[in-house]
């Protein structure tokens, strides 16, 4: 499969995924290629974070396939896949609020970097941890806590970074200024997924986009193509209660 121009790097086809007997993705395929931007949107319960948690070998799948550099690695453990480059970042930003942002960025030296690089990684990237390296984390802003898990992600040199409502909580210019990192880390090589609910921010960034509902698809393509107004719509007709 290809996106665009480019072998995807990472490829779901015909995945299907449930929880107990309740099967939430009923066929769904994507597919990101290195440097791309993939913003997967859509409604609560559509199916997205199971989509991304598929991807990460935390939730199996019960048809279809994942692919990961051209190989099919369906049924891969969560920790080969990770081994492999994939690195999920979880909706609540999987940060430990009660260490120092440098003891966060230090418990990433168990990937094989050292902590002078791991922080050299994170502190170029986001300077505003520099100087809050010894701020404990969950005192800081919800934008540079989100900064902090992004930088833990990337101390694990990561090939796919799948994203979770990184938006969450999160007041729309500091939304703006994260987004403008992960369009530079996608840049740099990485395939990133990104999952969310209110797309806006997303799609300014995003190379392609896909509407999943209900588990299923219902478009894909370049985020100018008609996908804004399918998700105005989509969220006009939903209950915001
Ligand atoms: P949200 O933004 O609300 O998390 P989502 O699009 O990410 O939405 P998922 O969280 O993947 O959707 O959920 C898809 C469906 O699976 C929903 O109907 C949800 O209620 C159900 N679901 C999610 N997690 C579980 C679980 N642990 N056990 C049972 N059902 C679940």
């Amino acid at each position: 499969m290809t996106t665009g121009q480019q072998a995807a790097l990472m490829a779901l086809r015909g995945a299907r995924a449930a929880y107990g007997a309740i099967t939430v993705l009923h066929g769904v395929d994507l597919a990101v290629a290195p440097g791309q931007v993939l913003a997967l949107l859509g409604p609560n319960g559509a199916g997205k974070s199971t989509a991304l948690n598929v991807v990460a070998g935390i939730h199996a799948l019960i048809g279809g396939s994942l692919h990961l550099g051209g190989r099919e690695v369906t049924g891969a453990a969560a920790r080969d896949l990770a081994a492999a480059g994939v690195c999920l970042i979880p909706e609540g930003r999987g940060i430990f609020p009660n260490l120092t942002v440098r003891e966060n960025l230090w418990m990433m030296t168990g990937t094989g970097r050292r902590r002078a690089e791991i922080e050299q990684i994170a502190f170029d990237r986001f300077p505003v941890l520099h100087t809050k390296a010894s701020q404990v984390a969950g005192t800081m802003s919800g934008g540079e806590q989100q900064m902090l898990a992004l930088a833990r992600g990337l101390a694990t040199d990561p090939a796919v970074l799948l994203l979770d409502e990184l938006s969450m909580g999160l007041a729309p210019l500091v939304v703006e200024r994260l987004y403008a990192q992960v369009a530079e880390i996608a840049r740099s090589g990485v395939a990133v997924l990104v999952v969310e609910q209110f797309a806006a921010a997303v799609l300014d960034i995003a190379d392609h986009a896909a509407v999943l509902v209900r588990g299923r698809v219902v478009r894909q393509g370049h985020p100018d193509s008609g996908i804004r107004s399918e998700l105005a719509a989509l969220y006009l007709g939903s209950d915001p209660s």
